[in-house]
């Protein structure tokens, strides 16, 4: 098989965030649906109803302001029983941005969306970024891309994508977008038709919240206190 490098990434490069999950550590015949950029109206809706049909459960990597344009559409994800994950409220590209206007990008996204879970925008972020983010958030990358938001290409060639690259683990990339929605309409139900004929089961991304790495100055201050009790009983 041809690597294509825009579908699916090798390990040499995966390698350099290594924190980050690029596969999900499942050995079953389970892979993990991501759609990235919505939730929108023209398309969002359309995907919720195809995986409640199929009764599929998958993550929506939201964006900020869509999210408060269209709070009733990310209700909707939530009270479907999908995961929800931030992709910045301005959809920011990392490599682009100051940290300081990214990081602040990401909270104000949060407070709406709520999630331990992080995907950055165009796929790359920054070494600084990367460092800084990985202490507060589970970073999802993917194993597949679909490349559905691929004018250039056509909707066999993005079917055949995800058919070529999936295996067991594989977080597979869509978009609920409006740029990929003539491709994503004609792909996603052949798509999980044709994974369903191969055995594989469907998931939503789960992980326990990220142990935060930078210590409170509370907790610093109770365990000054600690030490100093300690010292003071030795010295008693
Ligand atoms: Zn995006």
């Amino acid at each position: 098989m041809r690597l294509k490098l825009q579908v699916h990434l090798p390990h040499y490069i995966t390698n350099w965030f290594p924190l980050a999950v690029w596969r999900m550590p499942d050995d079953s015949k389970t892979v993990f649906l991501t759609f990235d950029d919505g939730p929108i109206p023209e398309v969002t809706p359309w995907v919720l109803d195809l995986l409640r049909k199929n009764n599929i459960k998958a993550t929506f990597f939201a964006v900020g302001e869509n999210v408060f344009r269209y709070s009733e559409i990310f209700e909707q994800i939530i009270d479907d029983g999908h995961a929800v994950g931030n992709h910045t409220y301005h959809h920011l590209q990392g490599l682009k941005s100051n940290n300081r206007t990214y990081y602040k990008d990401i909270v104000h996204a949060n407070k709406l969306i709520g999630s331990n879970l992080f995907r950055p925008p165009h796929g790359w972020l920054k070494r600084t970024q990367y460092r800084y983010l990985s202490g507060k958030y589970k970073i999802i990358m993917w194993d597949v891309i679909s490349c559905d938001y691929n004018q250039n290409i056509t909707k066999e060639e993005v079917l055949q994508n995800v058919l070529d690259y999936a295996r067991n683990g594989s977080i597979i990339t869509f978009h609920d977008s409006l740029k990929a929605a003539d491709h994503l309409y004609w792909v996603l139900p052949r798509a999980i038709e044709a994974l369903k004929a191969e055995g594989y089961v469907f998931s939503k991304i789960e992980f326990p919240k990220v142990r935060r790495l930078i210590v409170s100055p509370t907790l610093q201050r109770i365990r000054r206190i600690r030490n100093n009790i300690r010292q003071f009983s030795l010295w008693a």
